[in-house]
C-alpha cells in the first residue's frame, strides 16, 4: 500500500496500468479523482499531492507511448510528460533549454531524477515545484487531455486564483512544448534556507537577453506556494541601457517584492526576492558579449 508523507496510509480502491491513451482517458472518465502516477517520487514524499478523502484510484502512466515521445523542431522541443528529468538533461544539446535544464539539475539527486518526470514536476497539486519558474520564463506550453478532448495551453493556464497551482482533476498532462532560445544571462537559485520538501521552499529563475548594450528581453519568476511573475513590469526594462540607473533597479526590485508580499504574505520571501532581483540586475552588464 502506498504511503503519504508523514506515514499516512492511502487506501487504493482501483489501479490501472493502461497501454494506450484511450484506455487511460476512459479510466479517468470513470474515476475523475484518480491520481496519475508517473515517477512516484513526489507522491511518496508529499501528502499535499493526494486528494482529500480516504479511498483513491491510481492511474500508472508508464506504458502510454505518447507520454514518452520526443519531437524537435527549430523553434521548440516537445517532450512527453512521462519523460524523466535525467533523460531531458541527457538530450543532445540540452543546454539550449536553459534555464530549464539548470533548474532540473538542482532537483533531488541523480537517482531521484532517473525516476522523476517533467509531468510530475508540473502537475503537483499542493505547490509549484522547482521547474515551474523556468517553464514560466520560457513561456512553455502544455497539452492537456480529458474525456472532453485535447487542447494546448500556455503554462500559466495552470496558475489559479491568488497565483496558486490549479492543475485540473480528471486531466492528463500529455506533452510539454519548450521553446528553444538563447539567453545571455541566467540565474537559477532556491530562495532562502528552506529546501524541498519544506512547504516554504521557493525556486527563483531570471534570464535576460541583451542587444547593443541594452536589455532586449528579461524574465523573472519565483514559485513555491504561489507564482510571482509580472510581465508588464518586465517590459518596463525592455530597451533600457546598461548599467541600469539606481532608480530603475530599485523601482523594479521593490515592485516585484511588493507583488510577492501581496500574493504570499511572506515578508521573508519578498525581502529575499528583492535582494536576488537587485543582484541579478546589478550584475547584468558583465554578461554583455
Ligand atoms: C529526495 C528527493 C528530493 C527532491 N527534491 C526536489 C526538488 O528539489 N525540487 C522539486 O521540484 N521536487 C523535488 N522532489 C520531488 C519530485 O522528485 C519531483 O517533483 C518530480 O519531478 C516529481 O515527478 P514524478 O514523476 O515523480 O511525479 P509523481 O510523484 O508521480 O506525481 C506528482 C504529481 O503529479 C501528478 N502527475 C504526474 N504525472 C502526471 C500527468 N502526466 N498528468 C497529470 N498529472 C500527473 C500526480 O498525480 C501527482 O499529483 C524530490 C523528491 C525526493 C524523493
Amino acid at each position: 500500500m502506498p504511503r503519504k508523507a508523514r506515514n499516512m496510509p492511502v487506501r487504493v480502491d482501483e489501479v490501472s496500468n493502461p497501454a494506450t491513451l484511450q484506455e487511460a482517458l476512459l479510466f479517468l472518465k470513470r474515476y475523475p479523482e484518480a491520481v496519475p502516477w508517473a515517477g512516484g517520487t513526489l507522491l511518496m514524499t508529499d501528502s499535499a499531492a493526494w486528494p482529500e478523502g480516504r479511498g483513491t484510484a491510481i492511474l500508472d502512466v508508464h506504458r502510454i507511448p505518447e507520454l514518452s515521445s520526443i519531437h524537435r523542431t527549430e523553434r521548440y522541443i516537445e517532450v512527453g510528460a512521462a519523460y524523466s528529468l535525467s533523460s531531458i538533461l541527457a538530450l543532445p544539446g540540452s543546454s539550449i533549454l536553459d534555464p530549464l535544464t539548470q533548474a532540473i539539475g538542482t532537483i533531488g539527486n541523480a537517482a531521484v531524477r532517473n525516476l522523476a518526470t517533467l509531468g510530475g514536476n508540473i502537475a503537483a497539486r499542493g505547490r509549484f515545484m522547482t521547474s515551474f519558474p523556468a517553464l514560466s520564463c520560457l513561456d512553455a506550453s502544455v497539452e492537456l487531455r480529458d474525456s472532453a478532448g485535447v487542447r494546448w495551453h500556455g503554462i500559466h493556464k495552470l496558475v489559479g486564483p491568488g497565483n496558486q497551482p490549479s492543475f485540473p482533476r480528471g486531466t492528463l498532462l500529455t506533452r510539454v512544448r519548450l521553446p528553444v532560445a538563447k539567453w545571455d544571462s541566467i540565474a537559477i537559485k532556491s530562495i532562502g534556507e528552506k529546501s524541498f520538501p519544506h512547504p516554504d521552499a521557493n525556486a527563483f529563475c531570471a534570464c535576460a537577453r541583451y542587444d547593443k548594450g541594452a536589455i532586449s528581453d528579461i524574465r523573472i519568476a519565483t514559485a513555491g506556494r504561489v507564482l510571482v511573475r509580472d510581465r508588464e513590469l518586465e517590459l518596463t526594462l525592455a530597451g533600457k541601457h546598461l548599467p541600469l540607473t539606481r532608480r530603475e533597479l530599485v523601482t523594479f526590485a521593490t515592485e516585484l517584492a511588493a507583488l510577492a508580499y501581496a500574493l504570499s504574505a511572506s515578508r521573508n520571501l519578498a525581502d529575499r526576492l528583492e535582494a536576488y532581483v537587485t543582484a541579478f540586475l546589478a550584475r547584468s552588464p558583465e554578461y554583455i558579449s
